[in-house]
């Protein structure tokens, strides 16, 4: 318990922590420091997306740490480990002449998108879609949720327009003003797992193109086969203007990424970006190796596979009990339980908890799961037995 007292006592919580403090993990599995085992359906919000220390990914960091963790004058020099990235990365996109930059998070990532869509086009708004995330920097946050969000935290950064989720008529009525871009998720992850609605995003791309409107695709929560496609805007046959990459993306290793298509990457000039860790050996070296793997192993398919199988079960287990699961949706392995309200969001988490089962209480009363994407059939099975069983014992 020493570090609980310790971390409530000398860090700044500004969230609500759950009181479970782990050491290691293996594969789906975590451990407390009491040696308890936990399955995760979190994968760090999305993030282990090989699952906890997969030898492929820890003996890349292994190797790459033993050689070099950041090159003498960092991005003025060059890296072959970044080199062998853009090239798997250039491999898994749509063909285009895609120029790619990498950041630390996913807001930053956001947060230069917007920036240099600014840059590109001239021009100053951005429309984002309400009940979006796309990050806590100032310029994200002004993008996230809905023109209340950020009132905390006033003067936020202006020339943003938030449209009603996924309305085009209201985004033809304002896309002459001065629209530099648009940003979306393709299915919003932190509002809710909330896909949008099949043509959507092929309708913003082609109106996005006729009014010479950037389109910025925020893939940070869907990308790297989370959705059972590399990427999610696949389905819909549109290629994003700028996209942006983070969490799945390097397993854990904190890493991010955006790409630019080479017309916008014509309009940027040097200094226009930078950092002193974007794109350091350590963190490209994690990255290679999860795209590798994610592409020798074909993930994903095995994830879209996968989602089939929990969505059925899942639909099963929420018509048992309607009076705490209003609808399951999701895409791939990125689900949400839409409940009844948020107070059951906590009553489901905690009773998972109690089963040894990990999963993320999101916003508008959801609770979503997130496995990692080499989760077996037994092991995805064995995690939805205990949320039926969690299910069950709230319902009693
Ligand atoms: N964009 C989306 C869609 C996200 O889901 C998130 C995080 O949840 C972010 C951006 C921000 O990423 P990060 O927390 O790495 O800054």
């Amino acid at each position: 318990m020493e570090t609980i007292a310790t971390e409530n006592e000398l860090g700044l919580i500004v969230c609500n922590r759950q009181p479970l403090a782990f050491e290691r993990g293996q594969g789906s599995h975590v451990w407390d420091e009491q040696g308890e085992r936990y399955l995760d359906f979190t994968s760090g919000w999305g993030v282990t997306s090989l699952g906890h220390s997969h030898p492929a990914l820890v003996g890349a960091i292994v190797e790459q740490a033993g050689k070099l963790m950041q090159n003498p004058n960092s991005g003025f020099t060059y890296s072959p480990v970044r080199a062998r990235l853009l090239q798997a990365l250039t491999a898994v996109l749509p063909q285009q002449s895609w120029r790619f930059f990498f950041a630390n998070s996913g807001a930053e990532a956001n947060d230069a998108a917007v920036k240099l869509a600014r840059k590109a086009t001239g021009r100053r708004n951005v429309v984002a879609i309400s009940g979006s995330f796309h990050g806590r920097t100032l310029a994200t946050l002004s993008l996230s949720g809905g023109a209340d969000n950020a009132a905390r935290y006033q003067p936020t950064v202006p020339g943003n327009l938030f449209l009603p989720f996924a309305d085009l008529d209201v985004l033809q009525q304002v896309i002459e003003d001065d629209v530099a871009a648009v940003i979306v998720e393709p299915v919003q992850g932190e509002g809710g797992v909330r896909p949008l609605p099949p043509n959507f995003l092929s309708g913003l791309s082609q109106l996005c193109r006729q009014h010479g409107v950037l389109l910025i695709v925020d893939e940070v929560q869907t990308g790297f086969c989370r959705t059972g496609r590399f990427f999610a805007f696949e389905a819909e046959g549109v290629v994003p203007d700028i996209l942006t990459m983070g969490k799945g993306i390097a397993g854990g290793f904190p890493f991010a990424a955006f790409a630019v298509s080479g017309s916008v990457a014509e309009k940027l000039d040097k200094g226009d970006h930078g950092g002193t860790y974007c794109g350091n050996p350590l963190g490209c070296a994690a990255a290679l190796a999860v795209v590798e793997h994610m592409v020798d192993n074909r993930v994903a398919e095995h994830v879209a596979a996968l989602g089939h199988e929990a969505m059925y079960r899942l639909q099963n287990i929420a018509e048992q009990a309607p009076a705490l699961i209003r609808e399951v949706r999701g895409q791939g392995l990125l689900i949400g339980l839409q409940l009844h309200s948020d107070e059951q969001v906590g009553l489901l988490t905690q009773a998972c908890l109690q089963q040894r089962l990990l999963v993320t209480p999101t916003r508008n009363a959801v609770v979503r799961l997130l496995p990692n994407l080499l989760m077996t059939r037994e092991e995805l099975q064995e995690g939805l037995d205990l949320l039926a069983a969690a299910v069950s014992a709230l319902s009693r």
